[in-house]
């Protein structure tokens, strides 16, 4: 148990200097993604407390939730495999129960990691953290440790606190991709008194602000809703071209529905002089690159550039 997450690079990822812009500008990138190869950047963070909560109380198998190309899925998945826990991911998409040859490839790794999906519908899914679901679904799997979509709970953001460490006390800004807000509200919470986090949303979504503002400890954050390119997992040319063009220069390849905008949205707020003289940003590699292969699969049926990885 302990392994899985002392072994690890754990505490300290290194920064990786990327670039000088005009200005004195500098930007790293906090390398998360290399803390684990199959429990990869924030998903590892959110599961650590979630699962030594779980051994503590018991509990042998772990239950969650998510879409057929998640990396909170494909993270549980490898590290409860790991750690011996019996995995249960109910998924969105009742289409593909029995049809094995529809399942995008985050699907195929999970279950080859021994997990077993319970497929439930859009609508179903919907209503996923009601009162009424949720008892249904404890009486249905009454030994199971429940893990919220995204993994996002009070536990999560407890390890997304331990991203940043001493050695990250002289940046001034601190910039992290947004799904539901948990990594995020981690990074306020340890961030230093003059330091200010930057959170770009995935998500065409107004609701995240409030939703932050409940688990944090200070108002020296800001929600960037610029650059999520129409919705969550939605990408274009510009996007893929991007971040093709970034991987072949600075050696470091990011996702599409997270990093990618993330990285975008820097260079692009760095072009509009949002960035005071000296500015030293430290950009958040929150993982997620397992996705990569699902998404060029659907890229390839659009017609869009493959990303390059
Ligand atoms: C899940 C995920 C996020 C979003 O994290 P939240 O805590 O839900 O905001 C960001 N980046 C990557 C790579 C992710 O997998």
């Amino acid at each position: 148990m302990q392994d899985l997450f002392e072994n690890a690079i754990s505490q300290n990822t290194p920064n990786q200097f990327v670039a000088e812009f005009d200005k004195g500008i500098q930007l790293y990138i906090k390398r998360e993604d290399l803390l684990h190869p199959e429990v990869s950047g924030n998903k590892f963070r959110k599961l650590k407390y979630n699962l030594l909560q779980a051994k503590e109380l018991g509990k042998r198998q772990i239950l969650t939730f998510g879409g057929a190309h998640s990396n909170h899925i494909s993270a549980t998945a490898a590290a409860g495999k790991i750690l011996g826990f019996e995995m249960i991911a109910v998924v969105r998409g009742e289409e593909l129960t029995d049809s094995e040859e529809k399942w995008s490839p985050t699907l195929k790794y999970a279950s080859s990691c021994g997990i077993k999906f319970d497929f439930i519908s859009r609508e179903e899914y919907r209503k996923k953290d009601s009162e009424d679901y949720l008892e249904n679904l404890k009486l249905k799997y009454p030994e199971a440790y429940i893990i919220p979509e995204g993994g996002t709970n009070d536990l999560a953001i407890k390890g997304c606190e331990e991203i940043l460490s001493k050695q990250d006390d002289d940046f001034n800004y601190i910039c992290s991709s947004v799904g539901t807000g948990g990594t995020l509200s981690g990074l306020i919470n340890s961030a230093n008194g003059s330091q200010k986090v930057l959170g770009f949303s995935s998500l065409k979504t107004d609701y995240l602000k409030d939703e932050i503002s409940k688990s944090v400890n200070s108002d020296n954050w800001e929600i960037i809703p610029d650059y999520h390119f129409g919705g969550y997992a939605r990408v274009n040319a510009d996007l893929i071209n991007f971040m093709n063009d970034f991987s072949k220069k600075y050696k470091i390849i990011l996702d599409p529905v997270y990093t990618g905008k993330l990285v975008f949205g820097i260079f692009d707020l760095v072009k509009q002089g949002y960035f005071p003289e000296n500015s030293k940003i430290l950009a958040i590699h929150t993982g997620g690159l397992q996705g990569i292969e699902g998404m060029n699969r659907l890229l390839k049926k659009k017609d869009l550039p493959q990303i390059e990885y």
